[in-house]
């Protein structure tokens, strides 16, 4: 069975980085049958676990991720991990050192004067002495002193660390609090994970983490270390970017499926298709695919997205979405057109939500260089023209209705379309762009319409 995990330090929110690990992990779960497992990394006891639970859970809960049985939070389970620092301890895997603060940063800066890389010298490893006053330890873990850490990355392939590059890390602070490579393999290896998918900046911890599970006989999972997302100028994603909490792309009105099939594409693809449909995702997503380099976030193709999501929605779905942007029109009798008219034209909700208040909003004025455009010549007595026959006709409808009243109209006037077209579109809409005369009068109805040709002329 496969096993994965998303586990975030609680931040406050959750970020699209996060949630695209998320997504991937959740993927291949649930494209095996097996379990997505939720756990928060809240060791760090400053931060309220709370709130970040709920945060992630509220994003999770939009884009539609579900997890596996009971959240694990890290911070409730010191007394697992005292335990096995006590067995290490006890095994001679593990030790104490009292080195004080001075003299570690003594170590170092001489090392650094040499221009080797700061490490631990390893100096308790063996220490049988009587400890120094007044010194609380730490505890470390013996790693190998020769040969390579070898493991193999799902993305990355082969990956092989001097034994020299890891020293004897802290896994216990001197207040007794684990550390986090250290409790992370614990975690990993207890609650069964099989296959760990996560941010390259972790890369470098795992072979830490390899080393704790060596120490207590553990089996680690396969790891798959996802490269960055960057920015369009091949940066790290910064806040101005994108990098920022996922609900706020709800804000912004964005659709669940248009961020999820954006977040899919970073990183990982399928031939050339842009749009993954959730059950296509699940059936496709494999880990072993995702690139090996760095992938860019890039705003239009998300609008793209989102824009093709809107307009496959059905009306009455949008209609219930478009409430939280300030547009009621569930019980319009008139919402099917209203929303035909519109969808198209739309990349956010937002701004559909603004296209739809352009419609029912009547015009409080009109662009200026629309109305010297289209008010010229004659046009206020074809409006006047065209309100009367408007009065007069019944049964009007549907778009089409409309269109075959436009086309009696020209052709008994002898016109053509674009001298009723464009002031009809201005007495309705004050401006010259928008959707078709068709639909906006279908949207508005007879009644209206008249009103507002005869407020623009009068
Ligand atoms: N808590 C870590 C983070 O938020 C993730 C650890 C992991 O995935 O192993 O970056």
């Amino acid at each position: 069975m496969v096993v994965t995990r998303f586990a975030p330090s609680p931040t406050g929110y959750l970020h699209i980085g996060g949630l695209r690990t998320a997504l991937f992990s959740w993927l291949w779960a649930r494209r095996n049958g097996g379990k997505f497992l939720l756990r928060i990394e809240d060791t760090d006891l400053s931060r309220n676990k709370e709130e970040a639970l709920s945060a992630i859970l509220e994003a999770f809960d939009w884009v539609g991720l579900d997890y596996d049985g009971d959240v694990v939070y890290q911070s409730q389970r010191f007394d697992l991990y005292k335990k096995y620092i006590d067995q290490l301890l006890e095994e001679g895997k593990a030790y104490k050192c009292y080195m004080s603060k001075e003299e570690l940063d003594a170590l170092r800066a001489g090392q650094m004067a040499r221009g080797e890389r700061p490490r631990y010298d390893g100096r308790y490893r063996d220490f049988t002495g009587t400890p120094p006053e007044g010194v609380a330890p730490v505890i470390r873990i013996k790693a190998p002193t020769e040969g390579e850490i070898v493991f193999t990355d799902g993305v990355k392939g082969e990956i092989r660390i001097a034994a020299s590059e890891v020293d004897d890390f802290i896994i216990a602070r001197s207040d007794g609090t684990p550390t986090y490579n250290f409790v992370v393999a614990i975690d990993d290896a207890l609650m069964g994970l099989t296959d760990v998918i996560r941010g390259d900046d972790h890369l470098y911890n795992t072979p830490k983490q390899l080393v704790v599970y060596e120490a207590l006989g553990l089996t680690p999972p396969r790891f798959y270390h996802v490269p960055m997302i960057h920015n369009e100028q091949g940066r790290k994603l910064s806040k101005r970017d994108g990098a920022m909490d996922v609900m706020e792309y709800k804000r912004q009105g964005f659709l669940p499926e248009a961020l999820l099939n954006f977040l899919v594409r970073l990183g990982w693809s399928h031939g050339d298709q842009e749009i993954f449909s959730r059950e296509e995702m699940l059936e496709w997503f494999d880990p072993h695919e995702i690139n090996k380099s760095a992938s860019s976030y890039n705003l239009d193709k998300l609008l793209w997205l989102n824009a093709h999501y809107i307009k496959n929605t059905p009306n009455q779905k949008l209609a219930k979405l478009l409430e939280d942007f300030g547009v009621s029109i569930g019980d319009h009798d008139r919402m099917e057109f209203l929303l035909d008219a519109t969808k198209e034209r739309s990349k956010t909700l937002v701004e559909l939500a603004q296209n739809i208040q352009m419609i029912l909003e009547a015009p409080a004025e009109y662009d200026p260089k629309a109305v010297k455009k289209a008010f010229k010549g004659e046009a206020f007595e074809i409006l006047r023209a065209f309100a009367a026959k408007l009065r007069e006709a019944e049964g009007l409808h549907l778009p089409s209705d409309y269109h075959r009243l436009m086309e009696e109209f020209v052709k008994e006037r002898e016109i053509g379309f674009g001298k009723i077209g464009q002031p009809l579109r201005v007495a309705l809409l004050g401006k010259m762009s928008g959707p078709g005369m068709d639909e906006v009068m279908a949207i508005l109805g007879k009644e209206e319409t008249i009103a507002r040709i005869e407020k623009a002329i009068e």
